[in-house]
């Protein structure tokens, strides 16, 4: 692995034909996923360009009210981002512009009005959710160019056209790459400060003109707060309430990541199928909102096992564990962060109509489904019912209820989840519609690649068939609340949630 001040051309994608304006006063950061001054290639990509053009940094950081889902939850935990970006960034010879939307300012329009003042604009290649659509519909208003860099993990998503459908396959395709950095082709990293590395160099920030500023108001520190009377006056969401063990940022992000690897990451391997112990990393939200990036937590493991990609042991490609060369929890927890992680990316980059779309399941997930769509159910519930917890099963209600009351659900208990709504709803696609709809309004970490990888896993992608065939289900793979109950101490869990 070495770090380039280059952004590889792989991780960047023109969107549309216009040139750079050498005659702009600045280059624009827009930043819409990648929100971290760390370990970020479009904050790189862009930062290269002020240098080259001898122009200031303006980062724009937007919040918008009109997305599908948005509640005081989220927007709350991206505030909390902005508030961390904004001490990060004042520090940097940049202009840092964290922007809410509100209904008396609305945000049409900003994103032009700053592009037609500037050299170029580069923004964050991610892709599931409206990003992509705004991405596209932005392109070609702006007169100069719009570049997306993809800073999504530790493989860019398009360096390959093969859309992997086992995760097996994709992890020999990622353990070859590392096999590829051990012999000397090295997997390029991105800088840890981009800003930093240059601050003697880079131009002196701009102030935004005054009928900029006017018709869309910088956040001020009450909105930086995620003050409630703020949030209040948003057409989102309300009942949806922030989780105030759960804060949003960077800096959170990190002392996260520091308690799991003290903590539970020697453990992993064992701990981590267990709901009641919780040594998972909880990092997924912070990985969604940009908060944190996969190459800085990999970078954390590979410090902390002094690693180098020599240590692999090529015996063991494509295997689950063994390949690493690293202790048995980072080497578990590696494969997930970076096979089931990036496996997602790759369906939503290489897949954009279809990765939500019931048809891109396997052939053989579909026809079982089929085969046995007419079964009789043993309950039948209805999306009102299964979102107001009100199932036969205080187990799944439980973990309905954590979903709804605090925005997070542990993996084990997400996939009986899924399960149960597979197993209790009138059909496989309604059940895929309850899954998206209750996943993604309520989890932090939802509307991600990974929310679809799990949920379409539940119907059969990344999996294989398994045996006895069973009603509903057929040979798509089946979990019950009962072994659930003798893997782990299910009472304190209800206890907890279920009331
Ligand atoms: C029905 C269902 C819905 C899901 N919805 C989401 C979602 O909306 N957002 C989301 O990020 N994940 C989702 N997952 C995947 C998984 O449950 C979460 O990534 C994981 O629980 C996050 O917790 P953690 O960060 O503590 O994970 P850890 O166990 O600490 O893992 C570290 C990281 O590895 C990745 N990872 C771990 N397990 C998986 C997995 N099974 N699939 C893909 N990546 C994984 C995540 O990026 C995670 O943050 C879903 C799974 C299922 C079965």
């Amino acid at each position: 692995m070495q770090i380039t001040d280059q952004v590889p051309e792989i991780r960047r994608r023109a969107l549309n034909d216009k040139g750079i304006d050498s005659d702009g006063e600045f280059v624009l950061y827009w930043m819409i996923a990648f929100r971290r001054p760390t370990y970020n290639f479009s904050l790189q990509r862009a930062r290269n360009l002020a240098l080259e053009l001898d122009r200031p940094l303006v980062i724009l950081e937007a919040l918008r009210h009109g997305y599908p889902w948005a509640c005081d939850r989220f927007h709350a935990f991206v505030l909390q981002g902005m508030a961390d970006n904004q001490r990060a960034f004042e520090e940097l010879p940049v202009t840092y512009y964290p922007f809410v939307e509100t209904p008396e300012h609305p945000g049409s329009g900003l994103l032009e009005a700053l592009a037609e003042r500037a050299c170029a604009v580069v923004t964050d290649d991610f892709p599931a959710f409206f990003l992509p659509r705004m991405l596209k519909a932005a392109a070609p208003r702006l007169e100069v160019m719009l570049e997306a860099v993809d800073s999504n993990g530790v493989r860019p998503m398009r360096d390959t056209d093969r859309l992997y459908s086992r995760a097996y396959d994709f992890r020999r395709y990622l353990h070859d790459r590392i096999l590829e950095d051990a012999r000397g082709e090295p997997l390029e990293w991105p800088e840890e400060s981009p800003l930093e590395a240059s601050a003697t160099k880079l131009a002196d920030p701009v102030e935004l003109p005054e009928e900029i500023q006017d018709s869309w108001p910088p956040a001020d520190s009450q909105w930086l707060a995620a003050d409630e009377d703020r949030l209040a006056t948003l057409p989102i969401n309300h009942e949806i309430r922030p989780n105030p063990e759960f804060l949003g940022g960077w800096e959170a992000a990190r002392s996260r990541m520091n308690d799991f690897m003290e903590i539970n990451l020697d453990e992993y391997q064992d701990r981590r199928n267990k709901p009641s112990e919780a040594a998972e990393s909880h990092l997924s939200p912070y990985l969604h909102f940009g908060h944190i990036s996969a190459h800085r937590i990999f970078d954390a493991i590979r410090g902390r096992e002094d690693w180098d990609s020599s240590d692999v042991d090529e015996e063991f490609r494509a295997k689950r564990e063994g390949f690493w060369g690293m202790s048995p929890g980072p080497e578990a927890f590696v494969d997930q962060l970076l096979t089931w992680r990036e496996i997602g990316f790759n369906r939503c980059a290489l897949d954009p109509e279809g990765y939500d779309d019931f048809e891109t399941l396997p052939d053989w997930a579909k026809k079982t489904l089929s085969e046995h769509e007419d079964d009789p159910r043993p309950q039948v519930y209805s999306l009102q019912e299964f979102e107001a917890a009100d199932t036969h099963d205080e187990l799944w209600n439980a973990a309905q209820m954590q979903l709804v009351t605090t925005g997070v659900l542990h993996n084990y208990m997400r996939m009986l989840w899924g399960k149960k709504i597979l197993h209790w709803s009138k059909s496989p696609r309604e059940a895929l519609e309850i899954m998206v709809e209750l996943n993604n309004k309520y989890a932090i970490d939802g509307r991600d690649p990974n929310s679809y990888s799990g949920i379409f896993w539940v119907l059969g992608r990344f999996d294989r068939a398994w045996g006895p065939e069973r009603e509903v289900f057929g040979k798509i793979r089946y979990m019950t609340s009962k072994s659930t109950r003798r893997k782990f101490k299910v009472d304190p869990y209800i206890e907890r949630y279920g009331g």
